[in-house]
C-alpha cells in the first residue's frame, strides 16, 4: 500500500493548480504526481537535489557581485597598478 501525501503550496508544472501535488515513495524512490491532471515525476535524491540548489545559488550571486566592481577598477588603475 502507497501512503501519498500533498505537497503544501507546491505548483503544478503542468497545470498550475496550487496543493495538487503529492508524493509518494515506491520501490524506494520517492514519485511527485498531479491529482489534477497526469503529470507525474520522479524525484530525484535528496542530497543530490540540496547539493544542486546551493551550486546554482552561488554560481548566480556570485558574478554578479564581482563583474560591475572588477570593471571599475580595471578602468581605474588596474593597468598601471598591476604587475
Ligand atoms: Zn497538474
Amino acid at each position: 500500500m502507497v501512503t501519498k501525501r500533498f505537497i503544501a503550496g507546491a505548483v503544478c508544472p503542468r497545470c498550475a493548480e496550487i496543493d495538487r501535488l503529492v508524493t509518494y515513495e515506491k520501490d524506494g524512490e520517492v514519485f511527485k504526481e498531479c491529482v489534477s491532471c497526469a503529470f507525474k515525476e520522479k524525484q530525484v535524491a535528496q542530497v543530490e537535489l540540496s547539493e544542486l540548489a546551493t551550486r546554482v545559488n552561488t554560481e548566480e550571486v556570485v558574478p554578479e557581485a564581482a563583474e560591475p566592481v572588477r570593471l571599475v577598477l580595471d578602468s581605474g588603475k588596474g593597468k598601471a597598478g598591476d604587475s
